[in-house]
């Protein structure tokens, strides 16, 4: 089972994230109800292991929406052990 991770190590690993990256990953998640790609503005930051996981709500159908950062996706903006 992968150790959950501090809300406040995900959200400092997301801070970490250059912002032209966040806009780019915000302007795309993926609604799994609508089937599309939706833009959200507000979201929470959440963790688990070394990934960092976006809950937010669709904009259209109000419905929940997760991406999951995987660590690959960071490159070098890994958590320290
Ligand atoms: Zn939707």
């Amino acid at each position: 089972m992968p150790k959950p991770t501090s809300q406040f190590s995900a959200e400092l690993l997301w801070a970490k994230i250059p912002s032209n990256t966040q806009a780019r990953i915000l302007e795309a998640m993926w609604c799994a109800h609508c089937s599309k790609a939706v833009k959200i503005d507000t979201y929470t930051v959440h963790g688990i292991a070394d990934s960092v996981i976006l809950h937010a709500h669709c904009p259209d159908c109000g419905g929940e929406v997760r991406r999951y950062i995987e660590p690959q996706d960071l490159g070098p903006l890994r958590l320290s052990r």
